[in-house]
């Protein structure tokens, strides 16, 4: 019988366990929708990475993607019942949304006697599978961690030698993909080369010169030293399980293995408590004091806070749509530490523009960073801005590549502009705030909360 094979966040042909269940029933649709509440006018950079990550799809099929636009419910029911389906295969889902989004599809295909079949998920083990003894899931990472390297993961899946691809027959996918390059060509930044092929080169290219001196390098934003992976794992370009299993012994292999480890943890965070996405994991800090976003926020958003690293770091966002982990770190603090702002406005700004925008490693990232999180105690860790560039971006180059404003200055010198004659000749903006002063104003604003 055919088969229904429906990508969302899994836009790949190898290692996909749910296509191979797909491909054991019958002949194949593979299908995309193109859901208004995710692709909504496609000028946000994510949009236009997903709609890239699908065309490189609907080529390595073709051009034999089926695509549909429109709301989930109305159109996998339209198409499995356009073509006979006996099932629609999908990874699992356990994010809010799609969680929300796949129990309205699954009840509506159950109307019409069509199967759901879930197989597999976008983490090397999926979220919920890890528990404590008592069944209760984990809130710290280091036991979580240990856990899960424990459980292993399964293997990667093998392609199925023949799959026997089917689809319907006219339909509007030509207007469909007319709509994605457009959301590609509108985007404004230049996104890197989509799609599971450029996914396995940038793959190998970071085994072959980044792994060995990952450990090393990863926190150094003027290096490079990360396997820049996120936006293709985003949009499962890529499985996790295939990375995991592409590492051999080493520093450097043991540290990437534990920061795949981290994205799942926080899958597994989010899918215990959904309500996380927008709102403090712990009630601790409830009663803290906030600013609301105002000039200074927008100050930030533009990366003109008058901070080179923070500055930096948000200007490659605006550039790139992708920014450093170490960066998004200092950043974050300091909306949260040194502006006051409360994180979810922070996540909501990262969400918009991330081409790897991730609800659970985005809240959760934040959430680390503001004391709300997973976290046990990091109330009193506030960024200093300066000192963490001084560290992790030592001759400034990181800093010169994203503030024109600041390229007439040499080495170190670029992370200090107030300290030189000169420094703001080129129209850098004064810091909007005293990083010292705010700092104290935040471990105030917590010895109240931790009291009350
Ligand atoms: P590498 O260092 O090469 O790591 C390999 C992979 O491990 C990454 O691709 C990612 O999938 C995972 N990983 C690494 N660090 C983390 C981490 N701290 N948490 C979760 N997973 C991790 N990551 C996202 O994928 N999407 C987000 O929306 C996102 N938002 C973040 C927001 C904040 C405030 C912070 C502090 C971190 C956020 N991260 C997010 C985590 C991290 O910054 C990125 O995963 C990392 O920078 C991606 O670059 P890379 O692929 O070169 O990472």
């Amino acid at each position: 019988m055919t088969a229904i094979w429906w990508c969302r966040r899994d836009l790949r042909l190898r290692d996909n366990p749910a296509l191979c269940a797909a491909a054991e029933d019958g002949p194949v649709v593979p299908l995309v929708v193109v859901d208004p509440a995710l692709l909504h006018d496609g000028a946000r950079p994510r949009e236009a990475w997903f709609a890239a990550t699908v065309l490189a799809l609907d080529e390595q099929l073709g051009g034999g993607l089926v695509l549909r636009r429109g709301v989930p419910v109305d159109e996998v029911v339209a198409v499995a019942r356009e073509v006979g389906a006996s099932a629609v295969h999908v990874s699992r889902e356990t994010t809010p949304f799609g969680r929300r989004r796949d129990a309205a599809v699954r009840a509506a295909l159950a109307e019409h006697g069509i199967d759901w079949v879930e197989t597999g998920s976008p983490y090397a083990v999926t979220p919920g599978r890890v528990v404590k003894a008592d069944g209760s899931p984990y809130r710290v990472f280091s036991a979580f961690q240990r856990a899960w390297r424990e459980h292993r993961w399964p293997r990667p899946a093998r392609l199925p030698s023949e799959i026997h691809w089917n689809a319907p027959s006219g339909g509007p996918d030509e207007d469909v993909r007319e709509e994605l390059r457009a959301a590609v060509r509108s985007c404004g930044i230049a996104l890197p080369a989509a799609g599971e092929e450029a996914a396995l080169a940038a793959w190998d290219r970071f085994l072959a010169d980044g792994l060995a001196r990952y450990a090393r390098d990863r926190d150094r934003p003027d290096l490079d030293g990360s396997s820049r992976l996120s936006p293709y794992l985003k949009v499962g370009a890529v499985h996790p399980r295939t990375l995991l299993a592409g590492l051999g012994p080493g520093e450097g292999a043991e540290k990437f293995a534990s920061e795949l480890c981290w994205r799942d943890f926080y899958a597994d965070v989010l899918h215990h408590h959904p309500e996380s996405l927008t709102t403090d994991l712990t009630g601790a800090l409830a009663g803290l004091e906030y600013s609301a976003p105002g000039p200074e926020f927008e100050a930030w958003q533009r990366g003109e806070t008058g901070y080179p690293l923070v500055d930096a770091g948000m200007r490659q966002l605006l550039a790139e749509g992708w920014m450093h982990n170490r960066v998004r770190m200092v950043v974050a603090s300091f909306l949260a530490k040194d502006l006051h702002v409360w994180w979810p406005h922070g996540a909501a700004h990262f969400q918009d523009l991330l081409i790897d925008g991730d609800p659970a490693s985005n809240a959760h990232g934040w959430q680390w960073v503001a004391g709300t999180g997973t976290d046990a105690a990091p109330y009193f860790r506030v960024f200093n801005p300066t000192a963490q560039a001084e560290k992790f971006d030592p001759r400034g180059e990181y800093v010169r590549t994203y503030v024109p404003e600041l390229r007439h200055l040499s080495g170190a010198a670029a992370l200090t502009p107030w300290k030189l004659p000169g420094g703001y000749d080129h129209g850098y903006p004064e810091r909007i705030v005293d990083h010292a002063e705010e700092r104290l104003v935040t471990l105030e604003h917590y010895r109240v909360a931790k009291k009350s």
